[in-house]
């Protein structure tokens, strides 16, 4: 199979710091970081989570940019020595032979790419950070891409069923080669299970997922849409790219992100994984006006507006209210 080492490499790393995010949110977000509204347990998190991505994939791909969300200049300014110190702690679980700061520091450096080159990753080391701090949803999300196109794509949920009973699911995608879910925690199991979207053809039917957050997409908007779509279910929202991975396996059918602003562009980061893994599933994913995402720009889609992910056959039908309902 195509690209099967890059999967290979991306699900262990996806594993990794998915194993680390978990064991955080369980430990230190807490009644009282909630309380105070204390955002450093999703930073030490966020952290170590790019620092392991990059150090696994350093390892397997030495050559290959990433283009990461965080970079290393807070955790290098002097006062943040504590933050610095609980990050190398996280990571050092993950890497063998006790790595130190500046090597901690160096790989998430590695992450400063730009998009520029013909081939690199994109990685959310936590997307969803309001989800990770409210004790909710979150994802650590890869995606890998060539020449403007992602070719594959890794979504580590932590905190969604696994559909069996347990909690915790690794979604991942290979271009031409379908969309498959995996065990998040257990990597011997290296085959998956493959994922197929909802086979609902009309939009009555639909369940729609949106961000829980308001600021981060119009709900107004979106429940206007839904009405003129005939949609009755109350709203499913979560936070992350768990919202594609609800779509790829048919716990929704269709994803709103309606621009809450003008001059908001979306990163490349919150859309590279997920993407692959709708459209591997059987989905279509566009921006609201039914444009292709296009991922040629750097590190945001600046061509596009919003988000729309859907089964499929749908697709159309809700691009038409969507561009109607904001006057587009
Ligand atoms: P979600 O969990 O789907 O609400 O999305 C989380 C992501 O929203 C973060 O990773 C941010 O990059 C992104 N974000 C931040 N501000 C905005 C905004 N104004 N519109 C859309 N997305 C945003
Ligand atoms: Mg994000």
């Amino acid at each position: 199979m195509a690209y099967e080492a890059e999967l290979t490499a991306g699900l262990e790393a996806v594993r990794a710091a998915a194993r680390v995010c978990r064991s955080v949110q369980q430990r230190l977000v807490t009644a009282e970081t909630l309380e105070k509204k204390d955002k450093s347990p999703v930073t030490v998190a966020d952290f170590a989570s790019q620092a392991i991505v990059c150090q696994r994939l350093e390892a397997a791909f030495g050559g290959d940019p990433l283009v990461g969300e965080e970079g290393s200049a807070e955790l290098r300014e002097g006062g943040q020595v504590e933050l610095r110190d609980a990050v190398v702690r996280e990571v050092a679980g993950e890497v063998e032979g006790a790595p130190g700061a500046e090597s901690v520091l160096d790989w998430i450096d590695r992450g400063a790419a730009e998009g520029s080159t013909a081939r690199y990753w994109t990685l959310d080391p936590i997307d969803g950070t309001k989800g990770f701090l409210r004790g909710e949803q979150y994802a650590v999300a890869l995606g890998l891409l060539e020449d403007g196109e992602v070719k594959v794509g890794i979504l580590g949920c932590p905190n969604l069923p696994d559909g069996q009973g347990g909690t915790g699911a690794l979604f991942a995608a290979v271009r031409g080669g379908g969309a498959r879910l995996y065990s998040m925690w257990d990597g011997g199991d290296t085959g998956g299970a493959a994922i197929r979207v909802s086979d609902i053809t009309d939009t009555k039917e639909a369940r729609f997922c949106e961000s829980v957050e308001s600021g981060h997409s119009n709900q107004g908007e979106a429940a206007e849409i839904a009405k003129q779509l005939g949609i009755t279910q109350e709203p499913f929202r979560i936070d992350s790219q768990c919202k594609y991975a609800s779509v790829a396996r048919g716990d929704a059918s269709i994803y709103l992100r309606m621009p809450t602003r003008a001059d908001y562009r979306e990163k490349i980061w919150d859309h590279a994984g997920g993407m692959i893994v709708v459209e591997e599933a059987g989905g279509r994913v566009t921006d609201v006006n039914g444009n292709d995402l296009d991922f040629s720009h750097g590190r945001t889609l600046d061509e596009n507006r919003g988000i729309v992910a859907t089964c499929g056959p749908v697709h159309d039908r809700v691009i038409d209210v969507v561009r109607a309902v904001r006057g587009a």
